[in-house]
């Protein structure tokens, strides 16, 4: 079994990378902020501000998150139900950084992140996976790049997804939100001590696959 923790800011190409390493190593690729994503749609679907603490709290009561493995694709189910796409929008990257903040709401996620990665090998991609999910993980990395290249990133996936977003908002929207996941009181961003720091400004998508699989080897 092996646990490998991928943590970094926005658009640093985390979930991709994750992805394309679980594909060729045959693991299993855990999508962490799908989870934050889904308790702030939820959230949003009940008019609940997420800053409103005592709103968001409330609503963990009627909430049951199930995160299911079909076809190879992480799915994670809100009260038996996918909402798919829907937690992916612009949006739903806002709702899911302002819940998340709560530290109740981090403890309700908790369990689930740490079961999946007890019954598999795991790539695991977040904010805090190698600080406080999985501090013993065998390899963590922290990801990242310039500015202008994760913005770059983020907006070429957005458009990809057929989301009508101009440039200039994704980039005011991504530093907003990191700046808000690096500065709270509750797991920030943050690389963990024991962490390999990957910035990949200037590296291929492939070169970047490769030199995770090459660390993961090392540390087998
Ligand atoms: O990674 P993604 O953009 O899907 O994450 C959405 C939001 O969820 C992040 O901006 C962050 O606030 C939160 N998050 C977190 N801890 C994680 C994963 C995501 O706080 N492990």
């Amino acid at each position: 079994m092996i646990k490998i923790a991928i943590d970094g800011p926005g658009g640093a190409g985390k979930s991709t990378l994750a992805k394309a390493v679980a594909a060729k190593m045959g693991i299993v690729y855990v999508d962490t902020g799908a989870l934050y994503r889904t308790i702030g749609y939820y959230v949003r679907q009940h008019d609940v501000a997420p800053d409103d603490t005592e709103g968001v709290i409330a609503c963990l009561d009627d909430i049951r998150i199930e995160v299911k493995y079909e076809d190879g694709k992480q799915n994670v189910y809100l009260n038996g139900e996918n909402p798919g796409d829907k937690i992916r929008t612009p949006e739903m990257s806002m709702y899911a950084s302002k819940v998340s903040a709560i530290p109740k709401v981090r403890a309700f996620l908790l369990d689930t992140q740490r079961d999946i990665a007890k019954k598999n090998s795991v790539i695991m991609d977040g904010r805090d996976i190698g600080t406080v999910i999985l501090p013993d993980a065998d390899l963590k990395i922290f990801l990242t790049a310039s500015e202008e290249c994760r913005a770059k990133r983020r907006y070429d996936e957005l458009i990809a997804r057929g989301q009508n977003v101009r440039f200039e908002d994704v980039l005011a929207e991504m530093n907003q939100r990191d700046t808000q996941d690096s500065t709270r009181d509750v797991a920030p961003t943050a690389a963990a001590d024991d962490a390999i720091l990957l910035d990949n400004t200037d590296m291929t998508f492939e070169q970047t696959v490769d030199k995770v699989i090459e660390l993961a080897n090392n540390c087998k």
